[in-house]
């Protein structure tokens, strides 16, 4: 272990699911440099690097309230409902979501195969 070392290494954020990956600057609920915003979740945020305005930022990801995976806010890798759920997690606990959102589900799944199809 080299303590000497004062360079902190680049956070990276990474969807353990898609596997996207980019640098995040903070992780929890209240982002630096901004007013009033408190976050639902604790999350990986960072630059909006389209914006000039200090107080812009993204949000890439969270962890999964079950299973701890980081997983990026696609709707392909997360949801959130209450929580932050991955989709692993999702499609293994399905039965305990409202239906709304077992039939949101349903209706992207179609989307996507038939696009897969044509
Ligand atoms: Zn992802
Ligand atoms: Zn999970």
């Amino acid at each position: 272990m080299d303590q000497t070392t004062t360079e902190i290494p680049p956070k990276i954020f990474t969807c353990q699911l898609c596997g996207l990956s980019s640098p995040f600057v903070y992780y929890g609920q209240k982002p630096p440099n901004t007013r009033a915003i408190v976050l639902l979740e604790e999350c990986f945020v960072t630059k909006d690097p389209f914006s000039p305005e200090k107080e812009k930022f993204l949000v890439l990801g969270s962890t999964c309230s079950l299973c701890s995976l980081c997983v990026c806010v696609a709707s392909d890798c997360s949801l959130f409902y209450t929580k932050r759920f991955c989709m692993r997690c999702v499609n293994k606990h399905l039965d305990q979501f409202p239906h709304q959102i077992q039939a949101e589900l349903a209706k992207k799944k179609q989307q996507s195969s038939k696009a897969a199809v044509s």
